[in-house]
């Protein structure tokens, strides 16, 4: 599938992961491949659907799963926990931060507790975890 990405598309999801590391307090995987191909997923979603929906999950529908942000890349669990399961948007080490997520949270469960290196960058959407968690029960994804 990604072979047939445009230059263009990666460029621009490139650009926007370099961007929202900085804004995040983030950092891309030390392991380059595992960059790369969450990159080419996203912007072969940014192609074929107009959206870079996270290409690390599977949709029964993915046209209708871009009606809703949940999961269009910076996903609600990123602006909400900076929490990123694809391992885009991780710490120093390559992992994800897990502070903010629920402990029943499948990230708890997978990398356990890993601390915020950068506390006071990112998180936008922080105020709307409640709306998220009800989200979670009710439309899973
Ligand atoms: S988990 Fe979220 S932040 Fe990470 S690549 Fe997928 S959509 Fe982007």
């Amino acid at each position: 599938m990604s072979s047939n990405v445009s230059k263009e598309s990666v460029l621009r999801i490139r650009n926007f992961v370099e961007k929202y590391c900085a804004k995040s307090g983030t950092t891309t995987h030390p392991d380059a491949d595992i960059t790369e191909a969450v990159v080419l997923g996203l912007a072969h979603h940014h192609e074929t659907l107009g959206k870079p929906l996270c290409p690390c999950r599977f949709y029964p529908s993915k046209e209708e799963e871009i009606k809703h942000r949940t999961w269009i890349c910076a996903c609600d669990d990123m602006q909400i926990y900076k929490y990123c399961h694809c391992l885009l948007f991780v710490n120093d080490d390559g992992l994800p931060i897990t502070e903010y997520l629920p402990e029943d949270h499948e990230g708890r469960k997978a990398h356990g507790l890993v601390k915020d290196p950068t506390p006071d960058l990112g998180r936008p959407l922080r105020h709307k975890a409640e709306e998220r968690e009800k989200e979670r029960i009710e439309r899973p994804s």
